[in-house]
């Protein structure tokens, strides 16, 4: 179908009786009242393709999801990519209905929100300037704080949104269309940058993969499904940096690199007498390739810093096989693996307002001189 389609709304019941709230701003009465305190924090997503708006309830870890609104624009696929031009105005002429769907869906007014949190880096800074322009414009009318939320923190926290043991530390590997992180969460806010890829994203690579074997766009999922089908024996691609006898010390220890077997696969489809014939043992190969990358990787970070939890998040994430080998592997060393369901793995607000609870706890407030930014690192950065 052309243009904007709502793909994804729910909201957990409205449980908001007992619901007595404290001003952000005041010092909360230590009271039996308190006990039943609760900051709502709107969150919008709007750095790509999914313009998105979600209410989380609650504090500190407790935190319920009142709903979650996600708009994807799959005006996109005519064209094979996120055209940035479309994506703005797409994003301009769906917020406004986002924003009162993800309200309504809650069981709730603007009146009823404490703040509101907005991704303003990284992604498409027109899409970006959407959102971030929309919840200034709320935040100043309704004189409620503001909160600019990195994109890829957000990603941290969606696990924690169905997983309450996803909590810090662990090792997480944030995997998307645009991003391949490794990171050491030591703690919400502490975070070391271990790897990140040198040329495409494994997202990026699955959906260029996905154009040469002929399937649509975005073809992370295809890939997959062809893949089960495939014979793991025909072919055998690279796997790039991935020795056996790395040393945590070699700068390469927890990169990655894609471009070397979207090539392998681009020579392989060259080859093929008959690629319809070849095209999932093709998938097979190329996904064992990047699963076991992925994989490797991932538990050198969970080794070197002895963390007993992995994280994942990111759309590549949804690939259930990706899911099951990174349990195989870690499994065995005590490590239990979390990954959210697709609809949170993928861009949404809801992992948008979920970091913002803790940025907002922490008393972070952002100005109305907010800006985006195309790129930029994720907060928290310690050294590795
Ligand atoms: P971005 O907005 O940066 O593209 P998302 O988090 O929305 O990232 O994820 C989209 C990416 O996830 C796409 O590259 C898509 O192909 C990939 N993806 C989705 N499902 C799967 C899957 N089952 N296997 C592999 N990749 C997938
Ligand atoms: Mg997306």
């Amino acid at each position: 179908m052309l243009g904007p389609s709502w793909t994804d709304f729910s909201s957990s019941p409205r449980n908001d009786s007992a619901h007595i709230r404290v001003p952000h701003c005041g010092v909360p009465n230590l009271g039996a009242t308190d006990i039943l305190a609760m900051t709502r924090i709107l969150g919008i997503e709007t750095s790509c393709d999914e313009t998105s708006a979600a209410v989380l309830e609650g504090r500190g870890d407790e935190v319920v999801q009142k709903s979650l609104v996600i708009l994807s624009q799959d005006i996109h696929r005519v064209f094979g990519g996120v055209v940035p031009e479309i994506a703005s105005r797409a994003h301009l002429t769906s917020i406004v209905p986002v924003v009162e769907r993800a309200l309504e869906e809650a069981g709730i007014t603007l009146d009823d929100l404490d703040a509101v949190a907005v991704t303003n880096t990284p992604g498409l800074v027109g899409a970006l300037l959407v959102g971030m322009s929309y919840g200034k414009a709320l935040a100043f009318s309704r004189g409620i704080p503001l909160l600019g939320i990195h994109h890829m923190e957000g990603h941290l926290f969606a696990a924690a949104l169905e997983h309450r043991d996803a909590v810090p530390p662990f090792t997480a590997l944030l995997v998307s269309g645009g991003h391949t992180l490794l990171l050491d969460v030591e703690a919400w806010g502490k975070y070391r940058l271990l790897g990140a890829t040198r040329d495409d994203a494994a997202g990026e690579a699955f959906d260029k993969v996905a154009k040469l074997l002929g399937l649509p766009y975005p073809g992370g999922r295809y890939v997959e499904q062809l893949a089960v089908e495939g014979n793991p024996k025909h072919f055998r691609f690279t796997r790039a940096m991935v020795r056996k006898n790395a040393l945590p010390t070699d700068d390469d220890y927890y990169a990655f690199s894609f471009s070397g077997v979207k090539t392998a696969v681009l020579n392989a489809v060259r080859a093929s007498k008959d690629i319809q014939a070849d095209k999932a043992d093709v998938a097979r190969a190329f996904q064992d390739s990047m699963i076991d990358t992925l994989v490797e990787k991932t538990w050198r970070a969970a080794n070197a810093y002895s963390r007993q939890r992995v994280v994942l998040g990111g759309g590549v994430a949804c690939n259930r096989t990706l899911v099951a080998a990174m349990r195989a592997r870690l499994g065995p060393d005590g490590v239990t693996v979390f990954a959210p369901t697709p609809r949170l793995a993928t861009d949404n607000a809801a992992m948008i307002a979920r970091a913002a609870f803790f940025r907002f706890e922490r008393g972070e407030r952002a100005g109305l001189d907010l800006n985006a930014y195309a790129s930029s690192p994720i907060p928290g950065l310690i050294a590795a």
